[in-house]
């Protein structure tokens, strides 16, 4: 599950790859011009952007510039090849050319967000430790009995450290959009986080919002 921010000026393409990135449990935001791609790059943080070049406003190169590092999947018109190329070369991590089949950007971006997790293989804070990659939480290297939401959960706040998160947004995220239970799991499954990893002063509450893993 990823954050991905699609910029794509033509709405039936922007719609169509929400849909199917939705489909494969990731939370897609939209951006149908490169000024409100910067405003939301500014404002947040994604795991990946799938990114037209083309656009109204600042065009895909100069939101690419804007982007962090974020990786970062260019769609370029066939015409474009050596738009392609100065994509690559300006730091764009993969490019598909228009028209393209769903199922290929679908595993395109699963690729990516395969080689980017690779380099945070683990997240220490203090004496408590995450392992990505057993999906196991352990308190001075004694594994932490954890339910699959508190991982995730706590997996969340890890990658979004630092920025404060809605309690909306976390059910989103962890417990999907069909989720029928409230918010109040979300203030449920932190408490439990807070007590079982001693991390009551690093998980903050931010007032009428949410919270945030400030460290
Ligand atoms: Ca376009």
């Amino acid at each position: 599950m990823a954050d991905i921010l699609i910029v794509e000026d033509e709405f039936s393409i922007n719609e169509l790859i929400r849909k199917n990135l939705n489909l494969t449990g990731h939370h897609c935001t939209q951006a149908f011009d490169g000024l409100s791609a910067v405003d939301l790059l500014e404002n947040g943080k994604f795991d990946l952007i799938v990114l037209d070049i083309m656009l109204p406003g600042l065009d895909g190169y100069q939101v690419l510039e804007r982007a962090f590092g974020t990786p970062t999947i260019f769609l370029t018109a066939k015409s474009e090849l050596s738009d392609k190329l100065k994509g690559l070369s300006m730091g764009a991590d993969d490019y598909l050319t228009k028209p393209f089949q769903m199922l290929e950007l679908t595993a395109r971006v699963e690729a990516l967000l395969r080689r980017t997790k690779k380099t945070e293989t683990e997240f220490i804070l203090g004496n408590m430790r995450c392992d990505f990659v057993r999906h196991q939480i352990f308190f001075n290297e004694t594994p932490v009995e954890c339910t699959p939401k508190e991982y995730e959960l706590l997996e969340v706040l890890i990658r979004n450290r630092n920025i404060a998160l809605s309690r909306d947004k976390l059910l989103d995220i962890v417990w999907g959009f069909d989720f029928e239970g409230g918010t109040r799991t979300v203030d449920v499954h932190i408490q439990r986080l807070r007590h079982k990893l001693h991390l009551e002063e690093y998980i903050k509450t931010v007032y009428k919002l949410g919270y945030r893993l400030e460290v």
